[in-house]
């Protein structure tokens, strides 16, 4: 038989061509050897791994947690955004921790911000009502 991969000539019943070191596609012949059905097996846990690592690592709340307090920074009269870039920057912080730590240094810049985007807002209130009672 020929390998899937590369094309060349490999012998019948072998599980990963001696070419190119990739499956050949053919299942090996089950004569009670261990070894190469475990290392079978861990081949297809790290394609599992890799396939699942994109959606794992992604960490939207974070993003949606800065972005908000960004957008609460330079709109300062209305809370609600940092309230919303707060709540969101800890649940970032959270999901960061159940994701290798990704986006936790997203979200943490979202939370400072979250928190820093109130003092022009209260600064504004203060002037403005100051204005008002004078
Ligand atoms: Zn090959």
């Amino acid at each position: 038989m020929y390998c899937n991969n590369c094309g060349k000539p490999v012998e019948d019943g072998i599980a990963y061509c001696p070419h190119c070191g990739q499956p050949t596609g053919k299942a090996p012949a089950n004569r009670g050897n261990g070894a190469l059905s475990s290392g079978q097996a861990s081949s297809n846990a790290q394609t599992i791994v890799t396939v699942g690592t994109p959606q794992s690592y992604s960490n939207g709340l974070a993003t949606a947690g800065f972005v908000l307090s960004l957008i609460g920074f330079f709109f300062s009269f209305s809370f609600i955004f940092q309230v919303l870039g707060l709540i969101f920057s800890i649940a970032g912080i959270v999901r960061a921790g159940k994701v290798n730590g990704t986006g936790r240094g997203l979200a943490i810049a979202g939370l400072v911000l979250g928190l820093l985007a109130f003092v022009p807002g209260i600064l504004f209130i203060m002037l403005f009502t100051g204005s008002l009672l004078a």
